[in-house]
């Protein structure tokens, strides 16, 4: 278990008092002391739950100690301690320290950056009860007390004697044959000491979920990897902190370097954290590290909360050498934690939309920092964020610049969608496409095909009126799903029956427009009708499981077409894909956030890397409306160079990340003048503060998001730049610090310190 130090008051004088300094949920200022009484003095440590008086309210609350320590006399004015929660620290004094970081980062309150850091399972005790443990009391040391009784508690008891350890009352039941009675009679007489421990209800089996049949030795390193593997292992053994971004080609062998990368820390007595985007948690990326390693513990969404805590738990004890999650898994409570590596760490799933609204690689990066080990980041499309900090010194460069077996990057061939011969009439696969398509199955080889939009339709709209049926809470156009026949908003999944005729006009021939996943499934079942297709999006993956089966029967070769959104564009590691379709690639390039063109260069480069594997060959068709785009352009060519030298330059001009640092405050209420008269005043307040501060700190709105309207409630929001981080939270900090909004106004705002969607 975690190491704890000593308790500072043994050095403490008669008149001075223990202190705890303790958290909460919801009170965004503190920490707020309490006395320890001096019964538990032995008891308390940071990192446990204790209920304290709070406020006027009644009811004993929930906080964390974070800090024991001594405070003199006039701490008797101080609350008590109520009662601890926990009889063991929840976490270690490092990771109360990140909680204390992320706090003040963040900007959330310190009870709830707990609430992310500590699984709901573990805090409830998910998966355990209590359980009584009997041992013979000392009395029956004495041969003649044994003697004494009737037989059957005599041989309940000596039984219990010779076995030398506790048992339950059940488990001597089936050893001495007997009854409740004889032992319930021995309790009676105080013969019998008893021992009350939560712990898991079963001995829970680790669910190993079947692989997908690939089967993976230890390869031998090509040069690239080599040359990787010894930068990685000399950080290792310089045993401080540093960061380093492997920036490897799509198909270069990235997993492989990870891999020996952690033999090498495990052969020391170490362990490692791999965070992956939730997506790639396939069957083929968990076998990878499975099969190598003895003892992995691997975290998903899809865990029932006593398989969590179970996890956490080993993971706690020090009995696992690597853990394999998403994004909270850089909490994982490692005790000998010599390595945290983020796999894609390019990847938008990193970012916590929820308070406290963290970025995984930014708390990776903290706690790499305060371990002083090293922070291993990869991509074959790493974030600006990442590169940025290579050009600067503040991490290193590693390149793999070719793939595996000197495999050449697929050809990718632009499509010109201005152009009306290219465009097919009413559907969505250019005349290119579909020639190619057809070739590919032709040859027995496998298609993938990306639309980043799910659903049938993205707009259901009226040609009469013009009207477009929109979501009542978030006025967003709703999307027509043809299963169901359902019109649903995919902000916040309002759902009605997709209507028949206008609801504004009633003329009866509502049109489906725009394109989603199911359209082009119905188009392209049509056009190659001896195709065995599979569509991979959130519709269709909603069962546990089901992305596995899709995913092995691809493998297998059940199927020859896999068309989906970017969980396609993943990862995927399949050598007979030949042929790789963008049905349309400016999708997201026209969105008002500075980071469209990165996204798109990113999805067009990973899902071209999902060809090309084999030795067969590959090639990517990507339709555009914008051929001529720097993005588009650049991942055509695999030209990250290029991209990301254009891409700083755009933001230099206006000191967007990673030049320079953004925040955002979100308003929401029901009202929508009190909600924007609300965002006014917080920026009279950030102006303000500014003053005061005299910090360099650009303010832009209240504007309303491209979400105005989001379950319900008007949105508005403020935008703040700067070029000093520091500058930037302080700013903000002193001008909530006593913003308080009245009740009746039923407005909130929420702080999002690097924002990573505008
Ligand atoms: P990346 O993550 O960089 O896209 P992967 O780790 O998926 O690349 O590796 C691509 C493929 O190459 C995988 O099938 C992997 O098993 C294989 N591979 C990796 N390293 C080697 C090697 N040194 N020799 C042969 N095959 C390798
Ligand atoms: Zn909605």
């Amino acid at each position: 278990l975690f190491e704890t130090d000593p308790p500072p008051w043994e050095l403490a004088v008669e008149e001075d008092v223990a202190v705890a300094s303790v958290v909460f949920r919801d009170a965004p200022y503190g920490p707020y002391d309490y006395r320890i009484p001096a019964e538990m003095r032995d008891q308390l440590h940071p990192g446990m739950r204790v209920h304290v008086p709070l406020g006027r309210r009644k009811r004993p609350t929930v906080g964390w100690c974070i800090e024991t320590k001594i405070g003199s006399q006039s701490g008797k004015s101080l609350s008590d301690v109520a009662e601890i929660l926990d009889d063991a620290p929840l976490c270690d004094r490092p990771l109360v320290r990140l909680v204390t970081w992320m706090s003040h980062y963040y900007q959330s309150p310190a009870g709830q950056v707990f609430d992310a850091l500590i699984p709901s399972s573990v805090r409830a005790s998910a998966g355990t009860r209590e359980r009584t443990y009997l041992t013979p009391a000392p009395s029956t040391a004495d041969e003649s007390v044994v003697d004494a009784l009737p037989k059957k508690q005599q041989r309940a008891l000596r039984l219990l004697i010779t076995a030398g350890k506790p048992m339950t009352a059940s488990q001597l039941m089936v050893h001495a044959e007997c009854t409740a009675a004889p032992i319930n009679a021995l309790r009676k007489k105080g013969l019998l000491s008893e021992d009350t421990r939560r712990e898991m209800a079963t001995s829970m089996p680790v669910r190993w979920q079947t692989s997908d049949g690939e089967k993976t030795e230890a390869h031998e390193l090509t040069d690239d990897q080599s040359l990787a593997l010894q930068r990685i292992t000399a950080a290792l053994d310089a045993a401080a902190a540093k960061t380093l971004l492997l920036h490897g080609v799509t198909g270069s062998g990235k997993t492989e370097v990870y891999i020996r990368a952690i033999e090498h820390v495990v052969k020391f007595g170490r362990a490692a954290i791999v965070l992956v985007p939730e997506i790639s948690l396939t069957p083929q990326t968990r076998g990878r590290f499975e099969r190598r390693f003895a003892s992995v513990a691997v975290l998903h969404s899809q865990m029932t909360p006593a398989e969590r805590h179970f996890q956490w738990q080993r993971i706690r004890r020090g009995e696992v050498q690597v853990v394999v999650g998403p994004r909270s898994a850089v909490f994982a409570p490692l005790p000998r934690l010599g390595l945290i590596i983020l796999d894609e760490e390019h990847d938008g799933s990193f970012k916590q939309d929820s308070q406290p609204r963290y970025h995984a690689r930014k708390v990776a990066y903290a706690r790499a920092q305060s371990l002083k080990i090293p922070l291993l980041l990869g991509s074959a499309t790493p974030s600006l964020e990442s590169w940025h900090a290579t050009q600067s010194g503040h991490a290193e460069l590693i390149s793999m610049p070719s793939r595996v077996g000197n495999r050449p990057m697929p050809d990718v061939q632009l499509v010109d969608l201005r152009i009306k011969d290219e465009r097919s009439r009413g559907g969505a696969i250019s005349r290119q496409l579909h020639l190619a398509v057809n070739e590919t199955l032709r040859e027995n080889g496998q298609v993938i095909l990306l639309l980043n939009r799910r659903g049938f339709a993205t707009t259901i709209q009226c040609p009469s009126c013009g009207h477009v049926v929109a979501c009542p809470d978030c006025e967003m156009p709703l999307t027509h799903h043809r299963d169901g026949g359902k019109a649903v908003c995919h902000y916040c999944d309002y759902t009605i029956a997709t209507p028949p005729w206008c609801p504004e006009c009633r003329f009866d021939g509502i049109r489906y427009g725009g394109l989603g996943t199911q359209k082009l499934e119905v188009e392209v079942k049509a056009r190659f009708p001896d195709a065995r297709v599979a569509r991979m999006d959130s519709d269709t993956m909603r069962r546990p499981g089901s992305h596995q089966k899709v995913l092995s029967a691809f493998r297998s070769g059940e199927l020859d077409l896999l068309l989906g959104t970017q969980m396609i564009a993943k990862g995927l590691d399949f050598p007979n894909v030949l042929l790789v379709g963008v049905i349309n690639a400016d999708a997201a390039l026209h969105f008002p956030d500075f980071r469209a063109g990165e996204r798109t260069f990113q999805l067009v480069t990973q899902v071209a890397g999902r060809t090309g594997r084999g030795n067969r060959g590959g090639r990517v068709i990507v339709q555009t409306f914008s051929p001529e785009h720097m993005a588009i352009q650049a991942a055509s060519r695999h030209d990250y160079l290029q991209f990301a030298n254009a891409e700083i330059a755009n933001r230099r001009k206006f000191n967007y990340p990673p030049l320079g640092s953004v925040a955002r405050i979100i308003i929401r209420g029901t009202v929508e003048d009190v909600t924007e008269a609300t965002a006014n005043s917080l920026l009279l307040r950030l102006e303000s503060a500014r003053e005061r501060l005299g910090a360099e700190v650009r303010l832009l709105g209240p504007a309303p998001p491209p979400i105005a309207k989001l379950r319900g409630k008007y949105r508005f929001h403020l935008l703040l730049q700067s070029l000093d981080p520091l500058q930037l939270g302080a700013t903000i900090r002193m001008a909530t610090k006593t913003f308080k909004i009245p009740e009746k106004d039923d407005v909130q705002y929420v702080i999002d310190i690097d924002p990573m969607d505008m």
